[in-house]
């Protein structure tokens, strides 16, 4: 088992070295030009992959302080050389000297998907147009504290700690939720997938919900921990902590 791990561990997309990979699509896609950049892993629940610059107005210096991909995510080697080249499409605006694209999105307008479409001919793996997160699976190693889980409806949740649940007027937001919404579920769960949702301190702080995918409920429901209340329709079962 252990050695499975191990094997396993060294084959992870995660265990990549992004310096190979970044100086490897220099060379081949972008004729060397981009310069030597800061890279490094991070664990962004926001985002697949970030790259921050100063740009100084005055002098149209931009510098890049730092280049990051989030290992939060389940990644195939398809879709990490995806992210790369998306961060790279960036620094090489950046380089250029392009701060801002043209365009409603400041960072992926024409100038951004000019470059992106260009490329998207010469590389083997589709380079995605944002570094949205939302659908993506979270990554094994990724633990998650138990959280309580306020089901409101078929796809939205309100992810509640359990400090703060517990120390919360309970009854109170029960009743009150009760009185607009038909069918409440309450549990707690460890599921790694929580992670892609802040997680609220205190009932008295909550103000509205979060969708989410069939799939996600469905593992969320899968590491439940504990039920504590449930309201479906008009049949009510009170079982609070
Ligand atoms: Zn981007």
């Amino acid at each position: 088992m252990r050695l499975f791990n191990i094997l396993f561990e060294e084959h992870s997309v995660h265990n990549t070295n992004l310096d190979t990979l970044y100086n490897k699509f220099n060379r081949k896609y972008f004729d060397n030009e981009l310069p030597k950049v800061p890279i490094s892993w991070n664990n962004n629940k926001r985002s697949g992959g970030m790259v921050k610059a100063k740009y100084n107005r005055s002098t149209g210096e931009i510098n890049i302080i730092s280049f990051q991909l989030s290992k939060q995510f389940k990644m195939s080697e398809e879709h990490l050389h995806g992210i790369m080249m998306h961060e790279m499409i960036h620094v090489y605006l950046f380089h250029v000297g392009i701060p801002y694209t043209t365009g409603k999105d400041k960072m992926h307008g024409i100038e951004f998907m000019a470059k992106l479409r260009e490329l998207r001919k010469k590389v083997p793996f589709d380079i995605p147009v944002t570094e949205e997160v939302s659908e993506m699976e979270v990554s094994d190693h990724i633990k998650m504290k138990p959280v309580v889980v306020i089901e409101i409806g078929p796809n939205s949740i309100i992810p509640v700690s359990t400090k703060g649940f517990d120390s919360s007027d309970k009854e109170k937001f029960i009743q009150m939720l009760s009185r607009r919404i038909k069918n409440i579920e309450i549990y707690v769960s460890n599921s790694n997938v929580l992670s892609k949702f802040p997680v609220k301190r205190k009932l008295e702080t909550v103000k509205g919900s979060y969708k989410i995918s069939d799939d996600d409920i469905k593992k969320i429901r899968d590491k439940k921990i504990t039920h504590i209340y449930s309201m479906i329709d008009t049949e009510v079962k009170f079982d609070l902590l």
